[in-house]
Parts: C-alpha cells; structure tokens; sequence
C-alpha cells in the first residue's frame, strides 16, 4: 500500500528492516534453511526442552484424551483440571501461595501491569525492560518513569521523589533479555520495603535457568518476599507456549477477575498445558540438564572476553556480542552464515542506538564442538571487521 511506502523504505536505509526468512526444519541445536544445515545460537529453548521425549509423549497423550483445542475461555468452559496442576507446581516452583497462566509471556505482561496499575499510580522501569513490561506499563495509564539501567541510586531518588499518596511499581526483568545480566533484586527488595513499594518482575529468561531449584531470579538470590509479584513464560526453558504470574491468592483471583487478556481469550489447548507439567518435572527431577548449561555458558562467556568482545556484563546463558551499528551487525552476521552458524543481529528498537548485536543464547544440549565452532567464526569475522 502506498501509505507504507514512505515508512519501509526509511526502514531500509537505516538498516532495520525486519523480514521473516523460512525455516525448513529445526532439532534444537541446528536449522535447515535453504538446503543447508545451520548451527543454531539464537533460540531461547535454554535446557533443549522442546524435543525431549518426556515432553512430546506428554502432549500427544493430551491430544488423545482430550483434543487439540480449549474451545473456550478459562472463565467459561477451558478449565480442565489440568490447569490447576499447572498453576499449583508453578507456585511451588515459585515459592508463591498461587500462579494464574495465560496464553504468551506477552499477553501476561499486558494484562497483569494493566490490571495492578491504575492511573494514579507510579511506575519505575529499569530502562533496558522487555517490550513487553513497556507496552503494559503504557496500557496501565500510570505514570511511567524510567531509571538508569540497574541503577538503585536513581531508583531511590525517584521513589523519595513520588507523591505520598502514590503507589509505586518497580518495574524489572530479572535476567534482560539482550544483555544477559541479573536484576538487583536484593536491593530491589529493600528499596520497595522502604518506600511501600510493589516490585513486578519479569523472569522470562531466568525460569528454569537461575537458581539451585531452577526457581528463577528470586531462587538465584534467595530471596522471598510477599512485595514481589513474579511473572514467567513457559516458552522459554520450559519448551512449550505461555506464561504466568505467581503471587499471593489475593493478587491472583484479582487477575481472575480484572486482567482482560486473561478473561477474553480462550483457553490454552490441553497439550500445551501438559508438556509444561512435563517440563516442570524435568526442571525438579533432572538439574543435570541445568548444571551442563551454565558449565558450557561460563565456557563461552569466558573464552568470548578472552577473544576480546564486549559481552555487556551478560552473568547468564544470554551472551550478547555487541557491535555498535547496525550495519556492522547485519554485515557480522551474513558472514557467519556462510561459516554455517545462524545467528541474527540484533538492532533497534530491540536494543538502544548504537546498541546492535549479536545476541548468544546457549543451550544445555549444544556440543563442545559447536560451541568451539562459533567462537571460531566470531574470532575471525570479528578481526576481518575491526570488531575486536
Ligand atoms: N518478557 C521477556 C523478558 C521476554 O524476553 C519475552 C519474550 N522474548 C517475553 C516477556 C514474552 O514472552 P512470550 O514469548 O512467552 O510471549
């Protein structure tokens, strides 16, 4: 259409066009993309979860007892009992009195900070948040501030600063998703028992991943606090489609009643429900998977600082490998194509100006090879184009 030609074409010369290329086939650790087999560092199926058999077999079990659909919303008649497992092994994994699942880690953040925030209320956001915790934010109508990048110093100006009336949200991921490194909650903590604040934290990334219990942030820290409302996905280390709040029975049977992308949206399908289950115990029963992700993350983060590349202060399997221009990234990234290793710049809006990357998602399930085999081709196209 003619009206979004202008818009495209500035899209191009700036070099953030976005396009969808085709996947022919995935196993976790490598694509089929074109008649050529890729290794794969961009997926954030952290323990490798998404062909587990315990997973498959759970879900197709689903599919056979129950049928491929929720037919309707939560509210209505897509309850199944299943449902209620889910959220009740969410809590324990949580340490939470109770956990309401939606359908997507982005509708969780969407409807959730829109139904806790009103519009007299103050939000502090840590400014590398998730889309997601902005777009809510936003939708919440509640005044919307945004403190440095992990900076308690400005947080705690801002919270002196709020009107005595207020309610306040402290806004955060507990792993970022583009950087890699950890809220600090501790200190989150603190601030918010100080000035009665909320704190709303996404742990997309850290469930499953942080933590003695795969607990997520909260369990890394050892931190258990009633002021902390938890939110997860279950797309991510948990291998399936979703995403959840865990919190006290009051916030939750709240969302019940007020979270509109909870109340008007069917039901999520019984199989996914059931491979989340399924992912859960692995998460209880198997922390092997967990331990050889973090040895084979500390190895690459290491040996990346070694080579010389700025990885932005990452602490977990999110390694981001920051160029600068976006340009550079895309050019960076076209080159590692063709030494057979699939792994997408990042640009903005993604990540602030100037911040274009390559983001390193690592994987219980890659190989000692492969991992080598990446850092070979980061070394050298990162020396052919002056990036280390
Ligand atoms: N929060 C964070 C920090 C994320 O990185 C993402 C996904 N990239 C989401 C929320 C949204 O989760 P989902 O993909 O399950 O919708």
């Amino acid at each position: 259409m003619l009206h979004f030609e202008k818009e495209i074409s500035i899209l191009e010369q700036e070099h953030l066009l976005r396009s969808l290329l085709p996947i022919d086939s995935f196993s976790p650790t490598t694509i089929d993309q074109n008649g050529r087999r890729l290794l794969l560092f961009s997926s954030n199926d952290y323990l490798g979860l998404t062909t587990h058999p315990a997973l498959k077999s759970a879900g197709i079990e689903a599919i056979q007892k129950w049928g491929t659909g929720g037919g309707a919303s939560r509210l209505i008649s897509g309850n199944l009992r299943l449902y209620t497992e889910l959220e009740q092994r969410l809590a324990r994994l949580k340490s939470t009195e109770s956990a309401l699942v939606f359908p997507t880690g982005y509708t969780t953040n969407l409807g959730a900070l829109g139904a806790f925030i009103q519009k007299t209320d103050l939000i502090l956001s840590d400014r590398l948040n998730h889309a997601s915790l902005i777009d809510g934010a936003r939708l919440s109508g509640g005044t919307f501030r945004v403190y440095r990048h992990k900076d308690t110093e400005q947080l705690r100006k801002l919270l002196s600063q709020r009107k005595s009336t207020q309610r306040s949200f402290i806004v955060t991921d507990g792993v970022f998703s583009m950087d890699g490194d950890i809220a600090p909650l501790p200190e989150l903590a603190t601030l918010a028992e100080e000035f009665d604040a909320l704190i709303y934290l996404d742990d997309a990334h850290g469930t499953g991943v942080l933590g003695p219990h795969g607990g997520g942030t909260c369990d890394h820290f050892q931190v258990s606090n009633r002021r902390i409302i938890q939110m997860g996905t279950l797309s991510k280390a948990l291998g399936g489609l979703g995403g959840f709040i865990a919190a006290d029975r009051l916030s939750i049977q709240y969302l019940i009643n007020k979270a509109r992308p909870f109340i008007f949206t069917t039901a999520l399908p019984p199989s996914v429900v059931a491979v989340a289950i399924a992912a859960l115990d692995l998460i209880e029963q198997a922390p092997g998977i967990r331990q050889r992700l973090w040895k084979l993350a500390n190895h690459f983060r290491y040996q990346a600082q070694q080579l010389g590349f700025n990885i932005c202060g990452s602490e977990t399997p999110i390694i981001p490998i920051l160029i600068g221009k976006a340009e550079t990234a895309l050019v960076f990234s076209q080159k590692l194509l063709g030494e057979g290793i699939y792994l997408p710049a990042i640009r903005p809006p993604t990540v602030p100006e100037e911040g274009s990357r390559l983001r390193v998602s690592i994987m219980a399930i890659h190989t000692e090879e492969q991992i080598q085999t990446l850092l070979s081709g980061l070394e050298k196209i990162g020396k052919e184009l002056r990036v280390i």
